[in-house]
């Protein structure tokens, strides 16, 4: 066997990053994917005459400033990848007050808007929108090297690169969104700046989101998830190497080292075939690779820590619906905030993110159009039922559906009788089509300690074996899980004693 494969194991974008990169330094390389084709949770499918997107809706770093922005042209993702810029981050529609506010590019306006709604909460305002306009652009888990290789002079580097910018990660802005924002008077002001994070996040996080935004770094991908995926997949592809769709990998193979430490030397699959490698990159779900792929022989203190003391991302509940009808009229991400809440074993569900897929012509048929409406529900709720009840969990979507085009009608009448499809895609969908743990659709929550923290590309008594995607990366997201699969290359390399190169000329 020649001394240079690797194989990625996971073709999301993580495994097709990494894929990209192994070929760029001189390996031979397979991804090896569980299902019919790459994507992972940026996924898309068709019903009937209706495309749905499953993954993301805002590619952030697609201008120069950023990691991302190199990292997608090294990926050949750039400048091929087909963008629009919105205008509109978000509509917040508060159905109880009647009023409603736009969330665009100018940050004196939205803080003008803000404070004109609610005067006794402008000192809060203002140090929100001084934040966000002076955060500047900065790239959160996307160094240009895995930590494990950055030596004193590289941190150095990077800490001196964000010098001016460190004072807005620590004290106050470091505090978690819900705490400052339960500071405000308005609950509709508050409620406007909640749908631009996660409660949990620190405040940091919000004020980078509409600093992003305000400077054209967030784009919508008027072709979906897919198209980032098919670009991934053909520079992989043109680069030579092999994608191993329909094919689950139920185990690692090991060899034992002296000294008592295991190198990993290829998989199994679950066909029961073999394929060997020198190197393997894990790029799935951590909690499936490391207790049945590796059948928890690997497990550190550290590495338990994070699943009993980390939060995830919460599963989403997602009905999507092909309705004959434009709505042109709409931003492509609303929230609306419910005069009429519903419930879903034992969570209220008082608030639905909807996305209009106006943006999309190729989704709908002329004149039509998908819309989605997702919210957060809980794991636990959902696998039981589909694992207990088949029929009790196929009528519960059937009711979340239901819900949802009830909703719509108080803002649509007649919206009803112009439903033509639906699609609903619970936690426990997200979980058997991925194997996220939990159905979780981006790893491990950006709390503000995990927003911060790193987590290690290795594991402990095992060779030969790197780890990449979204849960290496709190608070996942395409550039920072794109960048882990380098990551994961630069740490091979590195171990083989090749100088790693990106392709960038
Ligand atoms: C609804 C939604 C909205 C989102 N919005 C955004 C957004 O606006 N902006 C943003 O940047 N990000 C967003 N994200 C997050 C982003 O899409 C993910 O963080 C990213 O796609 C994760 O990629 P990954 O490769 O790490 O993991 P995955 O996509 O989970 O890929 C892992 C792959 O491994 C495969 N696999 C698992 N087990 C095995 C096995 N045993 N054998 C073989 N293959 C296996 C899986 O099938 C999967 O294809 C969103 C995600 C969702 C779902």
């Amino acid at each position: 066997m020649k001394n240079n494969t690797i194989i990625v194991i996971g073709g999301g974008l993580a495994g097709l990053a990494a894929g990209c990169y192994a070929l760029l330094n001189g390996y031979d390389c397979t991804v090896v994917e569980q299902h019919h084709e790459a994507g992972g949770l940026a996924a898309t499918w068709t019903r009937g005459d209706y495309i749905i997107d499953g993954g993301l809706l805002h590619l952030t770093g697609t201008q120069p400033g950023l990691a991302a922005y190199d990292l997608y042209r090294q990926l050949g993702i750039l400048p091929r990848l087909r963008l629009i810029e919105p205008p509109v981050l978000l509509r917040v529609f508060d159905e109880s007050l009647d009023r409603s506010l736009d969330v665009g590019r100018n940050l004196d306006r939205l803080a003008f808007e803000l404070k004109t709604l609610s005067p006794s909460d402008e000192e809060l305002i203002n140090d929100i929108a001084f934040g966000s306009k002076h955060i500047g652009l900065i790239d959160v888990q996307t160094a240009e090297m895995p930590f494990e290789l950055m030596g004193a002079r590289q941190k150095l580097r990077r800490s001196w690169s964000m010098r001016s910018t460190l004072r807005f990660f620590t004290g106050f802005y470091a505090q978690p969104v819900a705490d400052i924002l339960g500071k405000l008077e308005d609950q509709f002001v508050r409620n406007v700046l909640l749908g631009l994070t996660f409660p949990q996040a620190p405040l940091w996080h919000l004020m980078l989101n509409l600093s992003l935004f305000s400077r054209g770094q967030m784009a919508l991908l008027p072709e979906g998830s897919i198209s980032l995926v098919r670009l991934l997949e053909e520079r992989y592809l043109s680069l030579g190497g092999i994608l191993q769709t329909g094919t689950r990998v139920a185990g690692v193979k090991t060899l034992p080292l002296a000294g008592g430490e295991y190198e990993a030397r290829g998989v199994e699959l679950e066909s029961g075939e073999a394929l060997e490698a020198d190197y393997l990159i894990g790029a799935l779900d951590t909690h499936v690779m490391t207790h049945d792929l590796l059948g928890g022989d690997f497990l550190d203190q550290p590495t338990l820590a994070r699943f009993r003391d980390w939060q995830l991302h919460q599963p989403l509940v997602m009905v999507s619906l092909g309705i004959n009808r434009l709505f042109s009229e709409l931003p492509p991400h609303n929230l609306l905030l419910l005069r009429r809440p519903f419930f879903v074993g034992d969570k209220t569900v008082d608030r639905l993110h909807l996305r209009l897929f106006n943006y999309c012509p190729s989704f709908a048929p002329a004149g039509k159009t998908v819309v989605q409406a997702w919210f957060e529900s809980d794991w636990a709720y959902w696998s039981t039922l589909a694992q207990t009840d088949r029929s009790a969990y196929e009528a519960e979507k059937e009711r979340m559906a239901r819900e949802v085009i009830r909703r719509l009608e108080y803002h649509f009448p007649g919206v009803v009788r112009k439903v033509e499809m639906t699609d609903v895609a619970t936690p426990y969908t997200t979980w058997r089509a991925t194997g996220n743990f939990q159905g979780s659709y981006r790893g491990w929550l950006p709390t503000p300690r995990v927003a911060v923290a790193t987590v290690p590309r290795t594991l402990p008594g095992l060779q030969h074996f790197v780890t990449a995607g979204h849960w290496t990366v709190p608070g996942g997201g395409a550039p920072a899980t794109l960048l882990s699969g380098r990551h994961a290359v630069q740490l091979v390399c590195r171990r083989d004693g090749r100088p790693f190169t990106s392709g960038a000329s």
